[in-house]
C-alpha cells in the first residue's frame, strides 16, 4: 500500500500548499490560479482519486488515450462536469474528435487547425476555449509559434465562431535556475499584456496565461500565471 503522503489526495494538498505560498509571496489571490492536473499515461482510476479529492480539470496529451478516459469519466458521481484540456501536439486528421470531446485546446499554433476545430465544434456545445502555444525559448524541437507571430494568429482566430480565444500557453526550456525560469515566464507575461492591449478593441477577452509545471510553478506564479499544468507532483513519476 502506498504511504499516506504519496496518495493522490495528499499530493494534491501539497501542490495546493505550494500554490498558496507562491501566490502569497507574489501578493496574488491563489483562487485566481487554475490547476490543471496532467493525467497523461495514468489510468482512469488515478483520475478518479483526484476527482474524489475535488480536482475537476485534467490535461491530456494523446488523443486515443484521452478518449477512453473522457468516455468513462464524463461526469463525477455528484453529476458535475469534468473539464478536459488537450495539451499535446495536434494532428489535422484528429481535429473532429478534439472539437467534440474537449473543453479547452491549449496547443493551438496554426490557422488551418483553428479553422477545422471551429467548423467541427458541435453547435450544441459552447465554443471551444483555445490558447495559442508559444515557443518562448525558441527551441527548434518544440511546437508553438514564435512570439512575433502570436498577434497575427490571434487576430485570425478571434472571429472563428466555434472557438473562444482565452490566451497563451508555453512550455519553456527546462532549466533549474529559478532566475532563468522566471525570465522565460516574464517574456510570456509581456507578450500576453501586449496581446491584451492590441486586441482590446476587437472584443477579445483574454484572461488565461497557462504556464508552470511541477518543477517551476513558483516562478510561473511570480510572473503572473493564471493556469498551472501539473503532472508529476500530483500523480508521481511517469514511466516512459
Ligand atoms: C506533461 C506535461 C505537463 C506536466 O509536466 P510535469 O512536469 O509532470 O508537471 C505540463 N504541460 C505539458 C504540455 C505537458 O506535456
Amino acid at each position: 500500500m502506498a504511504s499516506l503522503d504519496a496518495t493522490t489526495q495528499a499530493r494534491l494538498l501539497q501542490v495546493g500548499d505550494r500554490i498558496d505560498r507562491a501566490a502569497t509571496a507574489a501578493g496574488r489571490d491563489p483562487r485566481a490560479i487554475a490547476l490543471v492536473a496532467v493525467s497523461k499515461t495514468f489510468g482512469a482510476e488515478r483520475i478518479e482519486e483526484a476527482l474524489a479529492a475535488g480536482q475537476r480539470r485534467f490535461g491530456e496529451n494523446y488523443l486515443q488515450e484521452a478518449l477512453a478516459k473522457i468516455r468513462r469519466l464524463a461526469r463525477t458521481e455528484d453529476g458535475r462536469h469534468v473539464e478536459w484540456h488537450f495539451i499535446g501536439p495536434i494532428q489535422s486528421n484528429k481535429t473532429r474528435e478534439l472539437a467534440q470531446n474537449f473543453d479547452w485546446i491549449q496547443s493551438l499554433d496554426r490557422l488551418a487547425i483553428a479553422q477545422r476545430l471551429s467548423a467541427q465544434r458541435p453547435p450544441s456545445t459552447p465554443p471551444l476555449n483555445v490558447l495559442l502555444q508559444i515557443n518562448i525559448s525558441g527551441e527548434p524541437t518544440k511546437h508553438g509559434l514564435a512570439p512575433a507571430q502570436a498577434l497575427e494568429l490571434a487576430r485570425q482566430v478571434l472571429p472563428l465562431p466555434g472557438l473562444r480565444l482565452r490566451g497563451l500557453m508555453a512550455i519553456p526550456e527546462a532549466v533549474t535556475d529559478p532566475f532563468k525560469q522566471r525570465a522565460a515566464f516574464a517574456r510570456m507575461r509581456s507578450l500576453f499584456d501586449e496581446l491584451q492591449r492590441a486586441l482590446d478593441q476587437s472584443g477579445a477577452d483574454l484572461d488565461t496565461l497557462s504556464m508552470g509545471m511541477s518543477d517551476d510553478l513558483e516562478a510561473a506564479i511570480l510572473e503572473g500565471s493564471t493556469m498551472l499544468r501539473i503532472g508529476t507532483a500530483i500523480f508521481g513519476a511517469r514511466t516512459p
